[in-house]
Parts: structure tokens; C-alpha cells; sequence
């Protein structure tokens, strides 16, 4: 699988600007977002621009037409008047290609179940639609001029990545997996400090955690530690005198 991905203006042209936010930062930053979504898929992309720099509708185009790719996603957002417009659409060129269309309809279904209004699906003479060889969709996120989309778009961010990834990577025929953080393997469990009494009459307490180690120093019973660590299965790692030191967990009630 090979994808192109078009981030929406950039440079020179903001697209749609609204109280200091520009329709090219979100497009880029969202769009990049995706892509590394795509590429933990083992998906190919290549995308048009990956900083802030002007490209002409015809560059797009152009660099698209380079290459046979499986899929065009072209990402921007929508404006209207100011707070009178919300939701999401996206669109194909007209009269689409079965593969345009089902793609377009799978980023448009798993994105409006994020609570954006659904605008639809529809079709466009836009220029990266017409001009791109690949099965091609372009897909409004919202409007930028809208504060509701604005926060939507902000605070379900990650959501969004994943919804439009989903979509892709269903269109392309491969599983989407969710990201599994392996567990850290330790013996030394960092846990905040905690205090516990001393219940055998007296409690030696050593360099380190072992009854090889050389005694440091002595606890009596009822004796309050302070416990720093807790060291595989039976030692603490205790507060003690300058530089601390360790007693068996067995002789030690936690409080
Ligand atoms: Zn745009």
C-alpha cells in the first residue's frame, strides 16, 4: 500500500485563518499525525509538504502524478461566517470511483461518531481531486471559524487520528492495532514513600539488601521507618542515617 497525503495550503497561503489559528498548522500537524499512524501499518506514505511551505495546486498535483498510489487524502478545514457553520464533509471528485467514494465514506462515518455534525459525503471539482490519478478524497475537518469544531478538533485530537486512520487503513484491507505498552519488567518497584513500625525486638538494618550484608545499624521494636523502595520480594529500602539502608520487609508492619 502507497498513499499520498496533501496538507492543505501552507507558507505564504494560511487557508483559513480565525483568531490567530490557520486551517495550514492544523491540517499539518493532524495530517502528520495520521500518517505515522499509517506507518506503523507498514502503509506507505509520501506527503506533499511536511513543514510550513507554500505549494502550488499544480506542484500538488504534479508530485502526485509521479507516482501509481493505491490512495490521494488531501486534509483541510472548513470556513464559513464566523460561528455560523459546523461539522464535517468530505469529498470526491465527481462521479468518483467506487474506491474514492467507499474511502470517502468510511472517513466521513468514523468521524461524525465523535459528535461532529455530518455534513456528508459530496463531490467537488476541486483541483487535487480532478488533476490526482489515485482514487482521491478530500476531507474538511471541521470548520475553523466554528468554536465548537475548534474545541472538538482540539480536545479529541488523538481520537480523530485514529478515526481517520481506521478508516484508511479498512479501506486498505489491514487490521488497525492499538498501540500495547509492554510492561516494565523490575525488581526494584519505586513506590511513594511510606512509613511502617518495626515489630521484631530488634531489627538490623544493612548496606544492602541481603543478610550478607554488613549490619549498619540497629531498629527496636515500634521503631517507625520510612520506606523508600521496596526491593524484590522481601527488602525495603529505608531512610537511615545518612545514606540510608535496607531491612528485611518481613519484620516490618506498613502503616
Ligand atoms: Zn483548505
Amino acid at each position: 500500500m502507497n498513499l499520498c497525503f496533501d496538507y492543505g495550503h501552507g507558507g505564504t497561503d494560511g487557508g483559513a485563518v480565525y483568531k490567530g489559528r490557520k486551517e495550514s498548522n492544523d491540517v499539518l500537524s493532524l495530517g502528520k499525525a495520521v500518517a505515522v499512524e499509517m506507518r506503523r501499518h507498514n502503509v506507505t506514505v509520501d506527503e506533499i509538504r511536511t513543514n510550513d511551505a507554500t505549494v502550488s495546486l499544480n506542484a500538488r498535483s504534479g508530485y502526485e502524478n509521479r507516482k501509481a498510489y493505491n490512495y490521494f487524502i488531501s486534509f483541510h478545514r472548513n470556513a464559513s461566517e464566523p460561528e455560523k457553520a459546523k461539522g464535517i464533509e468530505t469529498f470526491t471528485y465527481l462521479n468518483a470511483n467506487a474506491k474514492a467514494k467507499s474511502l470517502a465514506n468510511k472517513v466521513q462515518a468514523n468521524l461524525i461518531t465523535l459528535g461532529f455534525v455530518n455534513r456528508g459525503v459530496k463531490e467537488a471539482n476541486f483541483h487535487v481531486l480532478r488533476e490526482t490519478k489515485a482514487p482521491s478524497i478530500l476531507v474538511e475537518l471541521g470548520f475553523i471559524d466554528n468554536t465548537d469544531d475548534n474545541n472538538r478538533f482540539d480536545s479529541k485530537r488523538n481520537e480523530i487520528v485514529k478515526a481517520i486512520s481506521k478508516a484508511i487503513l479498512s479501506q486498505c484491507g489491514v487490521t488497525y492495532k492499538n498501540i500495547t505498552s509492554k510492561p516494565t519488567i523490575s525488581s526494584t518497584k519505586v513506590i511513594t514513600p511510606t512509613t511502617g513500625t518495626v515489630t521484631a525486638t530488634t531489627l538490623n538494618v544493612r548496606a544492602d539488601a541481603g543478610t550478607g550484608f554488613k549490619v549498619i545499624g540497629q531498629l527496636k521494636k515500634g521503631d517507625t521507618v520510612k520506606i523508600a523502595k521496596v526491593i524484590g520480594p522481601n527488602w525495603y529500602s529505608i531512610y537511615f542515617g545518612e545514606h540510608g539502608g535496607y531491612v528485611s520487609s518481613d519484620f516490618i508492619k506498613l502503616k
